[in-house]
């Protein structure tokens, strides 16, 4: 049985650097140490959450739950065909890292989400997605284990209900699994995409034929060092808000009000509003308070240089919705975990 830690500090083990307790700690490094770990939870009338790298949390106090940290480990190529390649990751690899290990094997499919943080077995619960790819694009399918009976589960691609930072994870099914493992579908030829204006114009001086796989994770990773802080010396979970979704006529509405307001169409009725334009003209851009500031380069990312607490960073959370709303009546929906969720609803 994995050592059960009590009243665990996991200030390092949150990327908005808060200093709260678990009540209950353990790693897991196999499959078999999350089912004795749901065990011992159930016994103890605990609560799970499981924990990855700590990088999409807003912890507001103690967490009384047993975090269960993920931390299983391997690659394996499961299958393969003359064009593509499956491959099995287990939840507790950190992305990036395997997306530069895709790389070095000519598996291609994630090079516009490299340098994300985090660990494979969360990459799902929200269906991370950065510059025009989405995570949905290459899962074939991942193992989940059910919390309550501790049996394994797979779920397809479709019955992960994959939606813009979104699945079945994060709303019906949400707390109800475990996730130990992801099956990706990876191309041995590149299919690149670098469409997304800040990857195009970064890559516009290499001629078209010219742009490789490589060069595109490269593009994506110095965009993201230069506008996005590191969460290591500058504690943050990234984009604080999700992008609003808003239909097509209230947008012609907003435009007619504010000309240069940022949209892009999703392909439906619907356009996606740069949540970063509404909050920097809303005047948030480098504001600071009390140890919480709206990043000074993207003003979708709240850090917390002051080490303060979840509560405190979800104050100015708060201030910059209510603001948004009163400026646009657009509502600005938080994109990291709240935990405990019932302080998400104080909001
Ligand atoms: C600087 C920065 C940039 C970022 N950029 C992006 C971006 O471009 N696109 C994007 O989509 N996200 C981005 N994020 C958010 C974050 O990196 C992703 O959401 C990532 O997938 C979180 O992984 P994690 O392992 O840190 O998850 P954690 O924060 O540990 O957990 C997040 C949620 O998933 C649950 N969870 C974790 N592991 C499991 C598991 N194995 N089974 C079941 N539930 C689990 C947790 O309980 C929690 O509810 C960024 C964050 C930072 C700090």
């Amino acid at each position: 049985m994995a050592l059960i830690i009590p009243q665990h500090n996991l200030a390092s083990l949150n990327t908005l650097a808060v200093p709260v307790r678990a009540s209950a700690y353990v790693q897991a490094r196999s499959r078999e140490d999350v089912v004795e770990a749901l065990a011992y939870a159930k016994k103890h009338s605990l609560p799970v959450l499981p924990l990855g790298g700590g990088s999409n949390l807003v912890l507001t106090r103690d967490v009384p739950a047993l975090v269960l940290h993920i931390r299983l480990a391997g690659i394996e190529c499961v299958h393969e065909t003359a064009d593509d390649i499956w491959v099995k990751v287990q939840a507790g690899e950190n992305w990036h890292e395997f997306v530069c290990h895709s790389l070095n094997q000519d598996w291609y499919g994630l090079e516009n989400l490299s340098l994300i943080p985090g660990s494979v077995g969360a990459a799902p619960i929200q269906n991370i997605g950065a510059y025009g790819v989405e995570l949905e694009a290459v899962v074939q399918e991942l193992t989940a284990i059910q919390v309550d009976s501790a049996l394994p589960v797979t779920f397809d691609r479709d019955s992960c209900e994959f939606g813009y930072r979104d699945s079945v994870f994060k709303g019906r099914l949400k707390d109800q699994y475990v996730i130990v493992d992801v099956t990706f579908r990876l191309s041995k030829k590149p299919r690149l995409q670098f469409g997304y204006p800040a990857l195009a114009s970064r890559l516009d001086a290499v001629p078209h034929d010219n742009v490789t796989p490589q060069a595109v994770s490269d593009a994506v990773c110095a965009i993201r060092r230069e506008k996005l802080p590191d969460p290591t010396s500058i504690p943050n979970v990234g984009s604080f808000f999700k992008n609003p979704l808003i239909d097509s006529v209230r947008f012609d509405a907003l435009r007619r009000e504010y000309p240069d307001i940022v949209g892009h169409p999703t392909g439906g009725s619907q356009i996606k509003l740069a949540a970063a334009w509404l909050i920097d003209r809303a005047g948030f851009k480098g504001v600071q308070q009390g140890p919480a500031r709206v990043h000074e380069r993207q003003a979708l990312v709240l850090t917390n240089p002051g080490r303060g607490s979840g509560t405190e960073v979800l104050a100015l959370a708060a201030r910059i919705q209510a603001a948004v709303w009163d400026k646009y009546r657009v509502r600005l929906e938080i994109e990291p975990r709240v935990y405990p969720p019932e302080d998400r609803k104080a909001i």
